[in-house]
C-alpha cells in the first residue's frame, strides 16, 4: 500500500501560518485584557465575577479570556457565567447551557421575558433597544445581588467605547464615554469592563478561530440604532482613511489634560495666575493646530521667543 501523500507545501504553509496567527492574536488579547484589568484594579482576590454572556462574540471571547487568565493569575477569584433569556422569539435556549456546561464553568440561566413586555410598551417600527437595555440591566443587577457577585463584567470593547464617546458629544453634548470600570446606576454593583483595549475585529477573529456557538443578535426584529450605526461607520472611514486612528482615539481617552478643555468644575480657570515658571505643556492656543515642530524651526521660535 502507498505511504499517504502528503499535503501540498501551500496548503501545510497555510495551515501553520493560521496556527501561528491565532496563537497571536489569542497573546495579544490576554495582554490588553490583563493590562486593562491590572491598569483599573478590576479583579481582586476573592471576588466572584459574574460574567453576562449573550452568545454574541464579543461575551464569549470576554468569558474565554478571563477563564484563561485565571489559570495564571497570582491571586485566586470566582467567575461565575450569566444569560438572560428575554424570550425573543427563536432564541436558541439550549446553545448556552450545552456550551457552559462542556466549558465546564458554573452558569446560571435567568429567564425573564422581557421580549413581550418591549414589544407591547414601543409602538411598532420604532427601536426597542433602549427600553430593552434598561430592563436587561435591572434584571441582571439583581442576579448578581442573588448570585453574591462582587463585580459585573460586561463583554463592551475599545470600538464601543470609542463610538458611545461620540453619541454622548454628538447626541449629548458631553464629553463622556463608556469607562472600563465604574458604579451602576443603583450603586449597588461594581462593573468592569475587561475588554476596554481589545479591538472588535481582533473579537470577531477570535469568535472564528475558537468557533464559539453564536446566537444571532438580531432576533428581537429591531433595528440597529441608527446614530450609533452612523458613528460605527464614520469611524471606520476614518480608520480606513487614517489607520490607527481609532487607536489613538482610545489612547486619548485616557491621557486627559483638563487645562486644556472648558469645563470649569474640573479645572480652576477663575483662580488661574501666572507662575513665572515655563511649561513646555502650556498654551498653544496661537499655533495652527497642535503638531510636532520641526527641529530646524526651534532656534527660530527660540529667537522669536527672545530666549
Ligand atoms: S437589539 Fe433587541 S435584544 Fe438587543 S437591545 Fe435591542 S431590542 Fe434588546
Amino acid at each position: 500500500m502507498n505511504a499517504p501523500a502528503e499535503l501540498p507545501a501551500p496548503t501545510a504553509r497555510a495551515t501553520q501560518k493560521a496556527a501561528h496567527e491565532a496563537n497571536k492574536l489569542e497573546k495579544r488579547l490576554l495582554r490588553l485584557t490583563g493590562q486593562a484589568i491590572a491598569e483599573y484594579n478590576m479583579i481582586e482576590a476573592g471576588d466572584r465575577v459574574m460574567v453576562c454572556v449573550s452568545g454574541g462574540k464579543d461575551s464569549y471571547g470576554l468569558l474565554d479570556v478571563l477563564l484563561r487568565l485565571r489559570e495564571r493569575a497570582p491571586i485566586s477569584f470566582d467567575i461565575i457565567a450569566v444569560n438572560l433569556d428575554q424570550k425573543q422569539p427563536g432564541f436558541p435556549a439550549d446553545v448556552l447551557p450545552a456550551y457552559l456546561t462542556a466549558l465546564g464553568v458554573p452558569f446560571h440561566i435567568e429567564t425573564q421575558d422581557t421580549y413581550s413586555i418591549v414589544t407591547r410598551v414601543i409602538a411598532e417600527g420604532k427601536t426597542m433597544c433602549s427600553l430593552c437595555s434598561r430592563l436587561r440591566r435591572g434584571i441582571l443587577y439583581r442576579v448578581a445581588s442573588e448570585l453574591g457577585a462582587t463585580k459585573i463584567a460586561l463583554g463592551h470593547h475599545r470600538d464601543d467605547i470609542v463610538a458611545t464617546f461620540f453619541l454622548n458629544m454628538f447626541h449629548g453634548g458631553k464629553l463622556k464615554g463608556m469607562p472600563p470600570k465604574l458604579v451602576s446606576d443603583d450603586g449597588r454593583h461594581v462593573v468592569i469592563r475587561p475588554l476596554a483595549y481589545v479591538k472588535e475585529a481582533d473579537l470577531a477573529r477570535y469568535a472564528q478561530v475558537k468557533r464559539f456557538p453564536i446566537i444571532p443578535c438580531n432576533l428581537c426584529g429591531s433595528q440597529d440604532n441608527l446614530q450609533r450605526q452612523e458613528v460605527r461607520k464614520m469611524l471606520a472611514e476614518w480608520d480606513r482613511r487614517h489607520p490607527g486612528r481609532v487607536q489613538t482615539i482610545s489612547s486619548s481617552l485616557t491621557r486627559v489634560v483638563p487645562s486644556h478643555l472648558m469645563d470649569t468644575t474640573l479645572f480652576g480657570f477663575r483662580g488661574l495666575v501666572a507662575t513665572g515658571v515655563a511649561d513646555a505643556d502650556g498654551d498653544i492656543g496661537f499655533d495652527e493646530t497642535p503638531c510636532s515642530v520641526p527641529e530646524s524651526a526651534v532656534e527660530v521660535i527660540r529667537f522669536a521667543d527672545g530666549d
